[in-house]
């Protein structure tokens, strides 16, 4: 349903539309940055943080505490289990039971007695929404965490950004320009994802180039139709930004190979869940870090981990089981950052395809089928129809693709399968959206 506020925007001249957006993004710039962002990130830029272990412990600690004095739910939990405070090593925090995905949404004990204000939600392909919310502090802080990796970057707070949003900007049944509206005090120009199409895609183009934006970031998939667009046509772009920055979809290693060569600019993977996990970006040797200020990643059962995140004093999670499959290693990077490594984030634990023998085939293993080509695929898409009876969609680069690739893509796929799996495979212009916008790699449709 609409709000008012919705509504009011929806029936407004294009010029108030931009004056709303930019008066909504003066609340959150205020919201964003004040005191705490900026304790933060002159923290983060001086690393202070001597011994990163100790200062993780120090923090889980006064995090824990927090819990235990304003949240019922852990005061009851702790309680029950005899969790006796300070943790005297991080390892001690196994005391503690995992917190299920159910309970977070069911649990009202949940919230803690603080004032936090800021909303956080996900709604999640299974349709179980989750409310978390936030207190002006924990949101500062992730912020200056996210400013942080971007600075180092070279992106810095001021410069102009293009963000590729699902948000519903302008309507959806518009069918002429203007499809993309302006943030001024955050130098932001919001471009809507729900009106991507091959028509529209050429102002798109236009826009970007009258913008000359430093950074790109939002929805990975619509940078890609932009520059799958470029790479077909004579259009060009006149500008070259200093990065790219993806959020909130698995990006497949093909599709940042294509962004890199047209836009000709490094792209740079972050993972934040929006109920507030602990952060995880790339660096300049291209592995990801868990920024350990932050929170702890645990590997739990199947690649499952557990977070704690200490950004989430309004909801707190505790060895939250976040639904994500990542591989953790304690190998050491040549850029001096000292958190976990994450060598992969294999996406979302309900994105597989399940098998006529009852196991699960996951999305990361999906995708990673056509590495086996010379980078020819652009976009896969995997629809199963039946128990037994799945099909791959496959979006081909016309310049590498050879007649017997289309085999040899098959041959990895039924690799993953018994014989029981009927395989199919097929060409097409392009993977059809969700109406949000973005793109869903596996979808049963057979349930
Ligand atoms: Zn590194």
């Amino acid at each position: 349903m609409m709000s008012l506020q919705d509504k009011i925007y929806a029936n407004s001249p294009l010029p108030v539309q931009n004056w709303l957006i930019s008066l909504y993004g003066l609340k959150l710039y205020h919201e964003r940055y004040g005191p705490y962002y900026e304790k933060e990130l002159t923290k983060l830029r001086s690393r202070r943080l001597v011994d990163p272990q100790t200062a993780q412990l120090n923090r889980l600690n006064r995090f824990l505490k927090f819990c235990q004095t304003h949240n019922s739910y852990y005061r009851d939990l702790f309680d029950r289990h005899h969790v006796e405070l300070p943790l005297l090593q991080l390892s001690d925090l196994k005391q503690i039971p995992v917190l299920e995905k159910e309970t977070l949404r069911t649990e009202s004990t949940i919230f803690s007695d603080v004032k936090a204000p800021i909303v956080g939600c996900t709604g999640g392909t299974t349709g179980t929404a989750l409310q978390v919310r936030f207190t002006v502090k924990d949101y500062q802080a992730r912020m200056a965490h996210l400013d942080y990796f971007k600075e180092q970057h070279g992106f810095t707070k001021g410069m102009k950004r293009a963000s590729f949003t699902d948000r519903m900007i302008c309507p959806r049944g518009q069918e002429e320009p203007v499809y993309w509206r302006y943030n001024a005090p955050m130098k932001q120009m919001l471009y809507s994802v729900v009106h991507f199409h091959p028509k529209t895609i050429p102002a798109y183009v236009k826009s970007l180039n009258d913008f000359q934006p430093d950074a790109l970031d939002g929805s990975p998939s619509a940078m890609i139709e932009v520059a799958k667009y470029l790479k077909d046509t004579d259009m060009r772009l006149t500008f070259k930004p200093i990065a790219i920055f993806p959020t909130s979809e698995t990006l497949s290693p093909w599709g940042r190979a294509l962004l890199e060569e047209v836009f000709d600019a490094s792209v740079y993977d972050q993972y934040a869940s929006s109920e507030g996990a602990p952060l995880v970006t790339e660096c300049q040797h291209g592995r990801m870090h868990l920024h350990p200020e932050t929170g702890i990643i645990e590997a739990g059962e199947n690649g499952e981990v557990l977070v704690t995140s200490f950004t989430t004093h309004g909801t707190p999670l505790v060895r939250y089981r976040i639904g994500d499959r990542m591989t953790l290693s304690d190998e050491t990077c040549p850029c001096g950052q000292t958190g976990t490594v994450i060598s992969s984030i294999d996406g979302r634990q309900m994105n597989y395809v399940e098998t006529p023998e009852g196991y699960k085939v996951f999305e990361g293993d999906l995708t990673a089928t056509v590495a086996v080509l010379p980078n020819s695929v652009l976009q896969v898409q995997v629809l199963q129809h039946e128990i037994d009876q799945i099909e791959m969609l496959y979006v081909k680069d016309e310049d590498r693709f050879e007649n017997e690739h289309e085999t040899i893509l098959k041959q990895e796929v039924e690799r993953l399968f018994t014989p029981n799996m009927r395989i199919r495979l097929k060409n097409v212009p392009a993977i059809k959206k969700e109406p949000n916008g973005k793109i869903r790699v596996v979808k049963r449709l057979h349930v």
